[in-house]
């Protein structure tokens, strides 16, 4: 299979002034995160509001410029490239937002939304990008006559498949979305997240899926790291994640998630608490003030991602956590007996 993002340790620290009289603190909104993303493939980034996810999806798209790390498109070093050649490279990785209707201009039609990023980024004459147009408002189930209206005459639902057929205009291999479907009813959701999948088959798109709800995750994606509080605490396959999740964290968000079956939701851990502030994180683990695992180690020394070592088989499943590395606490399955 083919790689086709890569990210190594990207950093995203912001210094943050506080007031006049008080030093400038360093927010670590992302804190270290690697991946490999495969043609084809969907990474699942899951995590609280807050927890740094849209700003890995603003830097994997290059809104944002990491302060630290390394992110390669097909082998290309994107951050070390010249902003020509940067350019070019980000019309490979489109974004998609939550909200629809706030990223389309309300004053344009769909046809020239659609045609706009042909206009910046192509030399199409304009009959040949109404046709792209057409043809990619089709695969996404828009109708041709949809062309000439504005967006408000349409669904959140149908709002969202404009959004995707835009940001597939200029045939990207990446698409990050970010909670693409949270705005909409449930009902829709599925509509939303099946022609998602589908046209990853037909067009062979990799996905980043950012979203804080596991049963929307569990549908759509190959693999899944779970982030709090900038990094990430676990990280894996599908599988791996659901049906042998090993972090106090990802085993509280999956109990907390009422769609999931109830097997899954067997051992269930109260999330209790708030995300603690960015500003003045805890020392040791993140996690430690919510976790009913947490000891003297967990709060002096940060845990590690790592390889779990009961589990030799299970290729790529990473962890950070002490009680997991010492086997105080075992897997979900286990907890429920
Ligand atoms: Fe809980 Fe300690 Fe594991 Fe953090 S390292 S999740 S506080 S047991
Ligand atoms: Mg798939």
């Amino acid at each position: 299979s083919r790689l086709i993002l890569k990210a190594e340790n990207l950093k995203q620290h912001y210094h943050v002034k506080q007031g006049l009289l008080k030093p400038e603190v360093t927010v670590k909104a992302v804190d270290g995160i690697s991946f490999n993303l495969e043609k084809g493939k969907t990474l699942a980034v899951v995590g609280e509001s807050g927890c740094g996810k849209s700003t890995l999806g603003r830097m994997l798209t290059m809104i944002e410029t990491p302060t630290e790390g390394r992110l390669a498109h097909l082998g290309e070093d994107l951050l070390t490239l010249t902003k020509d050649a940067q350019a070019k490279l980000r019309q490979k990785i489109q974004i998609i937002f939550q909200n629809p209707y706030g990223s389309l201009n309300p004053r344009k039609k769909i046809g020239s939304i659609l045609e706009e990023p042909l206009v910046i980024n192509t030399s199409l004459s304009k009959s040949e990008r109404k046709e792209k147009a057409l043809s990619i408002m089709e695969k996404v189930g828009l109708k041709a006559e949809h062309y000439d209206r504005y967006p408000h005459m349409f669904s959140g639902g149908q709002r969202q498949r404009i959004a995707i057929a835009r940001g597939l205009m200029l045939d990207p291999n990446v698409i990050v979305a970010d909670e693409p479907v949270s705005a909409l009813d449930v009902s829709v959701q599925a509509q939303v997240l099946n022609l998602m999948m589908d046209l990853q088959d037909e067009f062979g798109l990799s996905y980043v899926f950012i979203s804080h709800d596991l049963s929307v995750v569990e549908h759509i994606a190959d693999d899944v790291m779970v982030m709090y509080l900038g990094k990430v605490v676990e990280q894996g396959s599908r599988e791996q994640l659901f049906e042998n999740p090993k972090h106090p964290y990802t085993l509280a968000l999956l109990s907390s998630t009422p769609q999931l079956s109830p097997e899954k939701r067997r051992q269930r851990i109260k999330l209790e608490g708030e995300l603690p502030s960015p500003l003045n994180p805890p020392s040791g683990c993140a996690f430690n003030g919510r976790c009913a695992y947490a000891n003297d180690r967990c709060r002096s020394e940060t845990p590690t991602l790592r390889l779990d070592s009961s589990e030799e088989q299970e290729q790529g499943h990473l962890i950070a956590c002490h009680a997991v590395a010492e086997k105080r606490i075992g897997t979900l399955v286990e907890g429920a007996a």
